[in-house]
């Protein structure tokens, strides 16, 4: 069963990558929203100290009339005009006790209205009112009574009624907007309506609260110019760095893989000579250098032990190695050529009897004299002779004619044989001898497709023929169109 690995599937690269986007995403965003609210608790701290200092002369009017219970001092010219020119100030509320009596003492002022109202009438007061004024003009309508200081106190009744009913209007129309200031501690930022409330306590013994509203317009203006400046600064920051990320990754990423390219091609091919990370100090150059060296060791190496398994170490020849390195070529230019391909498998005559008369280190010294006769059968440099194995060789020839391949191969069984080497056990012929299968073709009959296997396995059918045939003898075929042509 495969267990799925999150760890080993992920790249390098894609970790380094994602790991520092969201490293640095936190760092930018912690970052900023710090900066954020420490700036912006500043310039509240500010605002509203700001506020506090306006709102103090207010504070010491409204705490001495709220002592006194005294309206009039509130609405007087100098009052409204210090309300008026407090900077910012849009409203107030005045909620107190009043130290000479029981009674509240509330009102407020409205920038918009221009004029202070008291804020806790009622119909009560209302009818109050009304009913002494309705005394008044009764004691007006008997005889005898003083006229000019009854009609002075009906107006000003009048008057004071029309006031109750104007405040009960201006507290209607402003105060329930401005209800949900009672519920601050010490200051609260309305961002919804753009106000800064600020409560007040007043300095009067009984005590009381003013809560003043500031227009917060600018203060939010600058809020705003904070947050676009941190997100500018923030995207700077995080723009950097991701290029920083991806300059950083390519800088390992790239050369690794890289590295994992050229480790990836055939051995000999190697080569990181021209690549730029062989220049590098960095850790990677030093990795690249120690690939480089190791692999121009195994280079070497190979070359040896190429050149080693090319040899056959007993006779000197070509080895078996070597023989099907070059074989494929050898047809293909055979072909190109447009000469005589001549394949030879020479195989030494009862070559076991020999061993087993006059035992092996003997064997081996006649066998190496076998390799020297059939090495000298070669004619030219393209003509190779290979030990496959045991006593048994394989000559490659290019010719001009098979009449030459014919003659080659009579001729190394006549050589052989005229080394008189002695061989009891070979019946019929007592000294060493070689069989010999030849296959002759004719370049331009070698097509693409034949190889140097199928005619090995022709060669080696004639070679059994050559040995059924009572040895010391060569069998020849010859490839003819594709087809073979026994010729002994
Ligand atoms: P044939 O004429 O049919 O080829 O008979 P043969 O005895 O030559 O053939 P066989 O395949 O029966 O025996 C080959 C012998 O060659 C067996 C082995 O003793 C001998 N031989 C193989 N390699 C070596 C070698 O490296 N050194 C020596 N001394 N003998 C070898
Ligand atoms: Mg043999
Ligand atoms: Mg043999």
């Amino acid at each position: 069963m495969t267990r799925f690995n999150l760890a080993s599937r992920l790249k390098i690269s894609h970790l380094l990558f994602y790991s520092h986007l969201l490293l640095v995403m936190w760092l930018v965003f912690t970052m900023s929203y710090n900066r954020y609210n420490s700036e912006w608790s500043t310039r509240i701290s500010h605002a509203v100290e700001l506020a506090r200092a306006v709102s103090n002369p207010i504070v010491d009017l409204v705490s001495l009339s709220a002592s006194g219970r005294n309206y009039t001092n509130i609405r007087l010219n100098n009052a409204l005009a210090l309300y008026a020119s407090s900077d910012r100030l849009l409203f107030f509320t005045v909620q107190a006790q009043s130290d000479f009596s029981e009674h509240e003492y509330s009102f407020a002022w409205s920038r918009e209205l221009g004029d202070a109202f008291r804020t806790n009438l009622t119909f009560e007061d209302r009818l109050a009112q009304q009913i002494e004024i309705e005394a008044l003009e009764q004691r007006l309508n008997t005889a005898g009574s003083d006229d000019v200081k009854l009609n002075f106190l009906l107006n000003r009744g009048k008057e004071l009624l029309q006031r109750i009913e104007e405040d009960m209007g201006h507290t209607k129309q402003y105060c329930p907007q401005f209800k949900r200031i009672t519920a601050i501690d010490d200051y609260y930022l309305d961002e919804d309506n753009a106000q800064l409330l600020l409560k007040q306590d007043l300095r009067n013994v009984a005590g009381g609260e003013i809560i003043l509203s500031f227009d917060a317009t600018p203060l939010l203006n600058v809020k705003s110019d904070i947050q676009f400046q941190l997100l500018k600064e923030a995207s700077l920051a995080f723009l950097f760095s991701l290029l920083l990320i991806i300059w950083a990754t390519r800088r390992i990423v790239k050369p690794l893989k890289n590295i994992a390219l050229q480790m990836n091609r055939d051995v000999k091919d190697i080569d990181f000579t021209g690549e730029p990370e062989i220049e590098r100090k960095d850790e990677l150059g030093v990795v690249v250098r120690s690939l480089d060296s190791l692999a121009k060791k195994v280079q070497l190496q190979i070359v040896e032990l190429e050149k080693r398994s090319a040899i056959d170490s007993l006779t000197g020849l070509g080895s078996r190695f070597l023989y099907e390195s070059v074989k494929a070529d050898f047809v293909a230019q055979t072909r190109r050529q447009g000469k005589y391909l001549g394949f030879l498998i020479c195989d030494l005559d009862n070559f076991k009897a020999f061993n087993d008369m006059y035992g092996h280190p003997e064997g081996d010294r006649v066998l190496r004299r076998a390799g020297l006769t059939v090495q000298s059968a070669l004619k030219r440099d393209t003509d190779g002779a290979y030990r496959l194995g045991g006593e048994e060789f394989i000559v490659l020839l290019q010719t001009q004619s098979a009449e030459d391949i014919q003659q080659i191969a009579v001729q190394l069984c006549a050589q052989l044989e005229g080394l008189e080497i002695e061989h009891l056990g070979n019946p019929g012929h007592l000294v060493l001898t070689l069989s010999i299968g030849v296959v002759c073709a004719k370049g331009v009959d070698l097509d693409s497709n034949v190889s140097m296997d199928q005619i090995y396995e022709l060669a080696d059918k004639a070679l059994y023929r050559a040995k059924d045939s009572g040895r010391n003898a060569i069998n020849v075929v010859h490839w003819k169109n594709g087809k073979e042509v026994i010729n002994e």
